[in-house]
Protein backbone atom coordinates (compact mmCIF):
# COMPACT_ATOMS: atom_id res chain seq x y z
CA UNK A 1 0.00 0.00 0.00
CA UNK A 2 1.45 3.50 -1.22
CA UNK A 3 2.03 6.22 1.21
CA UNK A 4 -0.72 8.40 0.63
CA UNK A 5 0.87 12.08 0.86
CA UNK A 6 -2.43 13.54 -0.10
CA UNK A 7 -3.77 12.95 3.46
CA UNK A 8 0.02 13.76 5.01
CA UNK A 9 1.11 16.26 3.57
CA UNK A 10 -1.69 17.13 0.66
CA UNK A 11 0.12 20.51 -0.72
CA UNK A 12 3.17 18.82 -1.90
CA UNK A 13 3.45 19.40 -5.73
CA UNK A 14 6.80 17.74 -6.51
CA UNK A 15 8.41 14.06 -4.98
CA UNK A 16 10.15 11.55 -6.07
CA UNK A 17 9.22 8.18 -5.32
CA UNK A 18 9.70 4.46 -6.19
CA UNK A 19 7.88 2.71 -9.31
CA UNK A 20 6.21 -0.32 -7.03
CA UNK A 21 4.12 -2.47 -9.96
CA UNK A 22 3.27 -2.27 -13.66
CA UNK A 23 0.19 -3.07 -15.18
CA UNK A 24 -0.45 -3.28 -19.01
CA UNK A 25 -3.75 -3.50 -19.25
CA UNK A 26 -5.45 -2.61 -23.07
CA UNK A 27 -2.71 -0.61 -24.19
CA UNK A 28 -2.39 1.69 -20.71
CA UNK A 29 0.12 0.96 -18.20
CA UNK A 30 -1.44 1.13 -14.48
CA UNK A 31 1.57 2.46 -12.36
CA UNK A 32 1.58 1.73 -8.73
CA UNK A 33 3.94 4.21 -6.62
CA UNK A 34 5.55 3.69 -3.23
CA UNK A 35 4.41 7.56 -2.60
CA UNK A 36 1.25 9.60 -3.90
CA UNK A 37 0.28 12.59 -3.78
CA UNK A 38 -2.13 12.11 -6.85
CA UNK A 39 -5.67 11.89 -5.35
CA UNK A 40 -7.77 8.50 -7.20
CA UNK A 41 -11.33 9.78 -7.94
CA UNK A 42 -13.69 9.03 -5.12
CA UNK A 43 -15.64 10.12 -2.52
CA UNK A 44 -17.33 12.86 -5.46
CA UNK A 45 -14.16 14.32 -6.21
CA UNK A 46 -12.53 13.03 -9.32
CA UNK A 47 -9.03 11.99 -9.89
CA UNK A 48 -5.54 14.26 -10.12
CA UNK A 49 -3.57 15.13 -12.87
CA UNK A 50 -0.05 15.80 -13.23
CA UNK A 51 3.24 13.86 -14.39
CA UNK A 52 5.24 10.83 -13.36
CA UNK A 53 8.87 10.88 -14.92
CA UNK A 54 7.18 13.72 -17.50
CA UNK A 55 4.27 11.27 -18.78
CA UNK A 56 0.73 12.56 -18.05
CA UNK A 57 -1.36 10.75 -15.63
CA UNK A 58 -4.48 10.40 -17.32
CA UNK A 59 -6.53 9.02 -14.54
CA UNK A 60 -5.92 7.76 -10.93
CA UNK A 61 -8.15 5.23 -8.65
CA UNK A 62 -8.25 3.29 -6.27
CA UNK A 63 -8.43 -1.15 -6.41
CA UNK A 64 -8.02 -2.91 -3.51
CA UNK A 65 -6.58 -0.75 -1.40
CA UNK A 66 -4.06 0.38 -3.84
CA UNK A 67 -3.75 3.37 -6.22
CA UNK A 68 -3.19 3.27 -9.39
CA UNK A 69 -2.03 5.95 -11.73
CA UNK A 70 -2.93 5.48 -15.81
CA UNK A 71 -0.31 6.54 -18.64
CA UNK A 72 0.06 5.83 -22.07
CA UNK A 73 3.84 4.90 -21.78
CA UNK A 74 5.36 3.26 -18.77
CA UNK A 75 8.15 5.35 -17.05
CA UNK A 76 12.03 3.76 -17.98
CA UNK A 77 13.50 4.00 -14.62
CA UNK A 78 12.48 2.85 -10.91
CA UNK A 79 13.13 6.11 -9.73
CA UNK A 80 10.62 8.41 -10.90
CA UNK A 81 10.22 12.23 -10.23
CA UNK A 82 6.36 13.27 -9.93
CA UNK A 83 4.50 16.35 -10.30
CA UNK A 84 0.87 17.49 -9.74
CA UNK A 85 -1.07 20.08 -11.15
CA UNK A 86 -1.59 21.69 -8.62
CA UNK A 87 -3.63 24.62 -10.16
CA UNK A 88 -6.18 21.84 -10.75
CA UNK A 89 -6.17 20.15 -7.21
CA UNK A 90 -6.41 23.67 -5.51
CA UNK A 91 -9.51 24.43 -7.31
CA UNK A 92 -11.16 21.33 -6.56
CA UNK A 93 -10.35 21.86 -3.09
CA UNK A 94 -11.68 24.97 -3.02
CA UNK A 95 -14.97 23.47 -4.37
CA UNK A 96 -14.81 20.56 -2.24
CA UNK A 97 -14.39 22.48 1.40
CA UNK A 98 -16.61 24.92 0.17
CA UNK A 99 -19.43 21.87 -0.37
CA UNK A 100 -18.85 21.08 3.09
CA UNK A 101 -19.41 24.49 4.12
CA UNK A 102 -22.35 25.11 2.11
CA UNK A 103 -24.04 21.96 3.44
CA UNK A 104 -23.04 22.42 7.06
CA UNK A 105 -25.18 25.67 6.97
CA UNK A 106 -28.17 24.18 5.42
CA UNK A 107 -28.04 21.22 7.48
CA UNK A 108 -27.53 23.21 10.62
CA UNK A 109 -29.67 26.01 9.75
CA UNK A 110 -32.99 24.46 8.21
CA UNK A 111 -31.96 20.74 8.95
CA UNK A 112 -31.54 19.92 4.96
CA UNK A 113 -29.50 17.02 4.48
CA UNK A 114 -27.58 17.10 1.07
CA UNK A 115 -27.97 14.38 -1.02
CA UNK A 116 -25.80 13.47 -4.05
CA UNK A 117 -22.45 15.67 -4.85
CA UNK A 118 -21.40 16.30 -8.65
CA UNK A 119 -17.56 18.01 -8.85
CA UNK A 120 -16.14 18.32 -12.33
CA UNK A 121 -13.50 20.77 -13.76
CA UNK A 122 -16.29 22.70 -14.84
CA UNK A 123 -19.42 22.05 -12.47
CA UNK A 124 -20.25 21.50 -8.52
CA UNK A 125 -23.45 20.89 -7.32
CA UNK A 126 -25.55 19.04 -5.09
CA UNK A 127 -29.06 17.92 -4.26
CA UNK A 128 -30.50 19.02 -1.34
CA UNK A 129 -33.03 16.83 0.23
CA UNK A 130 -35.78 19.62 0.41
CA UNK A 131 -38.69 19.91 -1.45
CA UNK A 132 -38.24 23.90 -2.23
CA UNK A 133 -35.51 26.64 -1.67
CA UNK A 134 -37.50 30.29 -1.33
CA UNK A 135 -34.97 33.32 -3.08
CA UNK A 136 -34.56 34.55 0.34
CA UNK A 137 -33.39 31.05 2.13
CA UNK A 138 -30.90 30.75 -0.65
CA UNK A 139 -29.52 34.08 -0.13
CA UNK A 140 -29.68 33.39 3.57
CA UNK A 141 -27.71 30.10 3.03
CA UNK A 142 -24.81 31.83 0.88
CA UNK A 143 -24.50 34.76 3.77
CA UNK A 144 -24.00 32.53 6.38
CA UNK A 145 -21.55 30.23 4.25
CA UNK A 146 -19.81 33.24 3.68
CA UNK A 147 -19.66 34.19 7.04
CA UNK A 148 -18.04 31.31 8.15
CA UNK A 149 -15.25 31.70 5.29
CA UNK A 150 -14.54 34.94 7.28
CA UNK A 151 -13.86 33.31 10.04
CA UNK A 152 -10.45 31.90 8.95
CA UNK A 153 -11.85 28.30 11.00
CA UNK A 154 -9.80 25.40 10.65
CA UNK A 155 -10.15 22.36 8.86
CA UNK A 156 -9.43 19.34 10.81
CA UNK A 157 -9.29 15.48 9.31
CA UNK A 158 -9.67 13.07 12.61
CA UNK A 159 -8.80 9.10 11.57
CA UNK A 160 -10.87 7.21 13.29
CA UNK A 161 -12.40 3.21 13.57
CA UNK A 162 -15.88 3.25 13.24
CA UNK A 163 -16.70 3.02 16.84
CA UNK A 164 -14.89 5.93 17.64
CA UNK A 165 -16.42 7.25 14.54
CA UNK A 166 -19.70 6.82 16.01
CA UNK A 167 -18.82 9.52 19.11
CA UNK A 168 -19.00 12.63 16.88
CA UNK A 169 -21.52 14.68 15.70
CA UNK A 170 -21.49 13.37 12.49
CA UNK A 171 -24.06 15.25 9.73
CA UNK A 172 -23.60 11.87 7.46
CA UNK A 173 -23.75 8.33 8.97
CA UNK A 174 -20.03 7.12 8.46
CA UNK A 175 -18.99 4.01 6.87
CA UNK A 176 -19.29 0.41 9.47
CA UNK A 177 -16.19 -0.55 8.36
CA UNK A 178 -12.61 0.15 8.03
CA UNK A 179 -10.83 3.14 9.08
CA UNK A 180 -13.06 6.61 8.69
CA UNK A 181 -11.80 9.86 8.01
CA UNK A 182 -14.00 12.93 9.50
CA UNK A 183 -13.49 16.18 7.87
CA UNK A 184 -14.03 18.71 11.16
CA UNK A 185 -14.83 22.34 10.35
CA UNK A 186 -14.11 23.53 13.36
CA UNK A 187 -16.94 22.28 16.04
CA UNK A 188 -19.26 23.61 13.23
CA UNK A 189 -19.32 20.57 10.72
CA UNK A 190 -18.36 16.64 11.36
CA UNK A 191 -18.80 14.45 7.74
CA UNK A 192 -16.84 11.84 6.88
CA UNK A 193 -15.25 12.50 3.70
CA UNK A 194 -12.15 10.86 2.01
CA UNK A 195 -11.44 13.55 -0.36
CA UNK A 196 -9.14 16.75 -0.18
CA UNK A 197 -10.07 20.13 1.86
CA UNK A 198 -7.56 23.68 2.06
CA UNK A 199 -6.38 23.25 5.92
CA UNK A 200 -8.76 26.95 6.61
CA UNK A 201 -12.11 28.09 5.72
CA UNK A 202 -10.58 31.32 4.41
CA UNK A 203 -8.91 29.44 1.83
CA UNK A 204 -12.37 28.52 0.31
CA UNK A 205 -12.82 32.15 -0.91
CA UNK A 206 -16.08 32.95 -1.42
CA UNK A 207 -18.90 30.77 -2.22
CA UNK A 208 -21.69 32.18 -4.97
CA UNK A 209 -24.92 30.20 -5.88
CA UNK A 210 -25.18 30.30 -8.81
CA UNK A 211 -28.64 28.55 -9.80
CA UNK A 212 -31.34 26.08 -8.74
CA UNK A 213 -32.73 22.86 -10.75
CA UNK A 214 -36.17 21.28 -9.13
CA UNK A 215 -35.49 17.86 -9.52
CA UNK A 216 -37.95 14.85 -8.24
CA UNK A 217 -37.42 15.13 -4.38
CA UNK A 218 -34.82 17.95 -3.84
CA UNK A 219 -33.47 21.01 -5.01
CA UNK A 220 -30.06 20.89 -7.39
CA UNK A 221 -28.11 23.69 -6.33
CA UNK A 222 -25.23 25.08 -8.51
CA UNK A 223 -22.11 27.30 -6.55
CA UNK A 224 -18.90 27.86 -7.35
CA UNK A 225 -16.06 28.60 -5.03
CA UNK A 226 -12.88 30.58 -4.73
CA UNK A 227 -10.94 31.15 -7.62
CA UNK A 228 -14.23 29.78 -9.84
CA UNK A 229 -16.40 32.38 -8.38
CA UNK A 230 -13.82 35.38 -9.35
CA UNK A 231 -13.63 33.80 -12.94
CA UNK A 232 -17.36 33.60 -13.04
CA UNK A 233 -17.43 37.11 -11.43
CA UNK A 234 -14.80 38.61 -14.57
CA UNK A 235 -17.28 36.96 -17.27
CA UNK A 236 -20.46 38.70 -15.68
CA UNK A 237 -18.92 41.60 -15.08
CA UNK A 238 -17.55 41.88 -18.88
CA UNK A 239 -21.01 41.21 -20.01
CA UNK A 240 -22.73 44.60 -17.55
CA UNK A 241 -19.80 46.46 -18.80
CA UNK A 242 -20.72 45.69 -22.37
CA UNK A 243 -24.60 45.75 -21.79
CA UNK A 244 -23.80 48.79 -19.86
CA UNK A 245 -22.11 50.59 -23.41
CA UNK A 246 -24.29 49.02 -25.36
CA UNK A 247 -28.21 50.33 -23.43
CA UNK A 248 -25.78 53.84 -22.26
CA UNK A 249 -26.80 52.82 -18.61
CA UNK A 250 -24.89 52.36 -15.65
CA UNK A 251 -25.45 48.63 -13.77
CA UNK A 252 -27.96 50.07 -11.61
CA UNK A 253 -30.66 51.75 -14.48
CA UNK A 254 -29.36 48.50 -17.04
CA UNK A 255 -32.60 46.62 -15.87
CA UNK A 256 -35.24 48.91 -16.45
CA UNK A 257 -33.27 50.29 -19.74
CA UNK A 258 -33.47 46.58 -21.28
CA UNK A 259 -37.13 46.62 -20.04
CA UNK A 260 -37.73 49.51 -22.03
CA UNK A 261 -35.98 48.64 -24.92
CA UNK A 262 -37.84 45.64 -25.03
CA UNK A 263 -41.20 46.98 -24.77
CA UNK A 264 -40.75 49.16 -27.34
CA UNK A 265 -38.91 47.27 -29.71
CA UNK A 266 -42.70 44.58 -29.27
CA UNK A 267 -44.22 48.27 -30.26
CA UNK A 268 -42.63 48.79 -33.36
CA UNK A 269 -42.74 44.81 -34.41
CA UNK A 270 -46.38 44.61 -33.78
CA UNK A 271 -46.77 47.92 -35.93
CA UNK A 272 -44.71 46.86 -39.01
CA UNK A 273 -45.91 43.69 -39.04
CA UNK A 274 -49.39 45.42 -39.63
CA UNK A 275 -47.76 48.10 -41.92
CA UNK A 276 -46.78 45.07 -43.75
CA UNK A 277 -49.50 43.16 -43.81
CA UNK A 278 -51.43 46.25 -45.16
CA UNK A 279 -48.69 46.20 -48.41
CA UNK A 280 -49.60 42.56 -49.02
CA UNK A 281 -53.10 43.18 -49.23
CA UNK A 282 -52.43 46.49 -51.96
CA UNK A 283 -49.80 44.13 -53.63
CA UNK A 284 -52.59 41.19 -53.99
CA UNK A 285 -55.15 43.88 -55.15
CA UNK A 286 -52.47 45.02 -57.90
CA UNK A 287 -51.70 41.05 -58.76
CA UNK A 288 -55.27 40.32 -58.89
CA UNK A 289 -56.26 43.23 -61.28
CA UNK A 290 -53.35 42.57 -64.04
CA UNK A 291 -53.68 39.12 -63.95
CA UNK A 292 -54.28 38.07 -67.53
CA UNK A 293 -55.07 34.35 -66.61
CA UNK A 294 -55.66 32.36 -63.64
CA UNK A 295 -52.44 31.97 -62.90
CA UNK A 296 -50.42 33.93 -60.89
CA UNK A 297 -46.57 33.10 -61.05
CA UNK A 298 -44.37 35.21 -59.23
CA UNK A 299 -40.89 34.31 -57.65
CA UNK A 300 -39.69 37.06 -54.86
CA UNK A 301 -36.23 37.98 -53.76
CA UNK A 302 -37.15 39.75 -50.77
CA UNK A 303 -40.17 37.82 -49.61
CA UNK A 304 -40.62 34.77 -46.39
CA UNK A 305 -42.47 32.24 -47.24
CA UNK A 306 -44.51 33.64 -44.04
CA UNK A 307 -45.14 36.85 -46.35
CA UNK A 308 -46.13 34.62 -49.44
CA UNK A 309 -48.80 33.09 -47.14
CA UNK A 310 -50.37 36.18 -46.23
CA UNK A 311 -50.27 36.84 -49.97
CA UNK A 312 -51.89 33.81 -51.07
CA UNK A 313 -54.73 34.90 -48.41
CA UNK A 314 -55.11 37.93 -50.28
CA UNK A 315 -55.24 37.07 -53.33
CA UNK A 316 -57.70 34.44 -52.90
CA UNK A 317 -60.07 36.81 -51.24
CA UNK A 318 -60.09 39.23 -54.19
CA UNK A 319 -60.83 36.75 -57.20
CA UNK A 320 -60.29 32.88 -58.17
CA UNK A 321 -56.80 31.80 -58.79
CA UNK A 322 -54.06 29.41 -58.72
CA UNK A 323 -50.66 30.21 -57.23
CA UNK A 324 -47.27 29.71 -57.37
CA UNK A 325 -45.75 31.87 -55.39
CA UNK A 326 -41.58 31.63 -54.76
CA UNK A 327 -39.71 33.09 -51.67
CA UNK A 328 -36.21 32.87 -53.37
CA UNK A 329 -34.33 33.37 -49.79
CA UNK A 330 -36.21 30.94 -47.96
CA UNK A 331 -35.62 28.68 -51.18
CA UNK A 332 -39.61 27.71 -50.89
CA UNK A 333 -42.84 27.42 -52.78
CA UNK A 334 -46.06 27.95 -52.22
CA UNK A 335 -48.19 26.03 -54.46
CA UNK A 336 -52.52 26.48 -53.99
CA UNK A 337 -55.83 27.20 -55.44
CA UNK A 338 -59.36 28.30 -55.49
CA UNK A 339 -62.03 25.71 -54.80
CA UNK A 340 -63.19 26.18 -58.09
CA UNK A 341 -60.38 24.28 -60.52
CA UNK A 342 -59.02 20.83 -59.84
CA UNK A 343 -55.61 21.05 -59.74
CA UNK A 344 -54.77 18.53 -56.67
CA UNK A 345 -51.18 20.73 -55.66
CA UNK A 346 -50.38 18.56 -52.92
CA UNK A 347 -50.43 15.26 -55.54
CA UNK A 348 -48.92 16.97 -58.15
CA UNK A 349 -45.97 17.86 -55.60
CA UNK A 350 -45.90 14.71 -54.46
CA UNK A 351 -45.50 12.50 -57.31
CA UNK A 352 -42.37 15.37 -58.87
CA UNK A 353 -40.60 16.78 -55.91
CA UNK A 354 -38.19 14.15 -55.73
CA UNK A 355 -37.42 14.64 -59.41
CA UNK A 356 -36.08 18.12 -58.56
CA UNK A 357 -34.43 17.29 -55.26
CA UNK A 358 -37.32 18.94 -52.98
CA UNK A 359 -39.56 18.02 -50.01
CA UNK A 360 -42.69 19.10 -49.01
CA UNK A 361 -46.33 18.38 -50.08
CA UNK A 362 -50.31 19.27 -48.80
CA UNK A 363 -53.56 18.91 -49.45
CA UNK A 364 -55.58 19.90 -52.99
CA UNK A 365 -56.06 23.13 -52.48
CA UNK A 366 -52.84 23.95 -50.68
CA UNK A 367 -49.31 22.66 -50.81
CA UNK A 368 -45.87 24.06 -49.69
CA UNK A 369 -41.85 22.67 -50.73
CA UNK A 370 -38.55 23.47 -50.21
CA UNK A 371 -35.23 23.21 -52.12
CA UNK A 372 -31.64 23.15 -51.63
CA UNK A 373 -30.71 25.26 -54.53
CA UNK A 374 -32.40 28.74 -56.07
CA UNK A 375 -31.91 26.39 -59.78
CA UNK A 376 -34.34 23.27 -58.36
CA UNK A 377 -36.62 25.64 -56.94
CA UNK A 378 -36.84 27.67 -60.29
CA UNK A 379 -37.00 24.42 -62.25
CA UNK A 380 -39.67 23.34 -60.60
CA UNK A 381 -41.93 26.51 -60.79
CA UNK A 382 -41.47 26.56 -64.36
CA UNK A 383 -42.73 22.22 -64.20
CA UNK A 384 -45.72 23.45 -62.39
CA UNK A 385 -46.86 26.10 -64.72
CA UNK A 386 -46.38 23.88 -67.81
CA UNK A 387 -48.04 20.81 -66.25
CA UNK A 388 -51.53 23.16 -64.77
CA UNK A 389 -53.95 23.19 -66.96
CA UNK A 390 -57.65 24.70 -65.63
ZN1 LIG B 1 -14.95 16.15 1.68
Amino acid sequence: MARLLYYESPRTTEWQTEVVNVLNKDGKYHVVLAETNFYPEGGGQPADRGTIAGIPVEHVYEEGGEVYHVLAFAPAEKTVACKLDWARRFDLMQQHSGQHLLSAVMYNNHGWETGSLHMSEEGLSVDVLTPDVTPEALKEIEDAANEVVTRDLEIKTHIVTPEEAKKYPNRKIPPTAGTIRIVEISSHDFSPCCGTHVARTGEIGIIKITGTQKMKDSMRLFFKCGGRALRDYQAKQEIITKLSQLFKADQGKLLSRIEAHEAEARAHWKELTELKDKLLKIEAGNLARSASTPVIRVAYEDKSFNDLMSLSKYLLQAGDFIMILASVPEKRLLFARSKKFDVDCGKLMKEHLAAFNGKGGGKPEFANAGFSSVEDLQRFEAFLADKITY
